[in-house]
């Protein structure tokens, strides 16, 4: 909760845009954040409550989503609350779907982005260009790293582009006890290392293959916990 605070603070700083006319000093941009962790560290939860508080200040921000696990176009955070979203879709120009806000007479003065891992990497140098020549603020929440432990390209772009990096751990835990931080996808009680990145609403195998977070080394070496019942800490709906 401090974290979240100390964050609203910067973004209160930036919240005054002086007109263009006294832009003498500094340039002023908007800044991209990017909060990442394992699945249900609570990504979608802080996605929705920096939205709420930016609207409270009275700023318009536009909210985007890409494969949100519930299917609608909304975020959807696992303890139920949910807000409307735009789809991105996979060829979207973030740049002129803000635009045609703009040429609607509405404003954009931030975006909040779920599931940013599954940007591509043009889509976040898109942002980028938001975030420079309009001064759009960018929150951008997802996961790093795939269930390989490699990273998803659009996370691999905003570790590189971003102007904050915030890792998000909120008591995510292997069955060990250490912190969680990786999204193993596990089947028939083994930890799979092939497969294709992507396979989010694959309600078809729903039943045999699920995710689990685990610590490196229990992600390294796939030893899962010996009472396969208890950590039943994510699934696929
Ligand atoms: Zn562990």
């Amino acid at each position: 909760m401090s974290e979240t605070r100390s964050i609203i603070d910067a973004t209160d700083a930036l919240s005054s845009v002086p007109a263009a006319g006294s832009r003498r000093c500094a340039p002023q941009t908007g800044r991209i954040r990017w909060y990442f962790g394992p699945m249900d560290c609570g990504k979608s939860t802080l996605a929705l409550q920096i939205d709420h508080n930016q609207a409270r200040q009275g700023r318009h921000g536009l909210v985007l989503v890409r494969h949100d696990r519930s299917g609608r176009p909304q975020i959807s955070s696992r303890i139920g609350i949910s807000r409307q979203a735009t789809e991105v879709a996979d060829d979207a120009d973030l740049r002129l779907l803000v635009r045609s806000r703009w040429a609607a007479g509405l404003r954009v003065d931030y975006l909040v982005v779920d599931e940013a891992q599954f940007l591509s990497a043009e889509q976040v140098e898109q942002l980028a260009e938001l975030a420079d020549d309009s001064q759009v603020d960018v929150y951008c929440f997802g996961i790093a790293t795939d269930f390989r432990s490699r990273m998803f390209p659009g996370a691999r772009r905003l570790f590189e582009l971003a102007d904050e990096l915030h890792p998000v751990q909120v008591e995510v835990l292997c069955w060990c006890g250490l912190p969680g931080r990786f999204n193993a996808r596990v089947s028939g009680g083994r930890v799979l290392r092939e497969g294709d990145t992507v396979m989010v609403a694959d309600t078809d195998h729903a039943d045999e293959v699920r995710y689990q977070v685990l610590c490196r080394r229990h992600f390294r070496i796939g030893e899962l916990a010996e009472d396969p019942v208890s950590p039943q800490q994510l699934s696929l709906t």
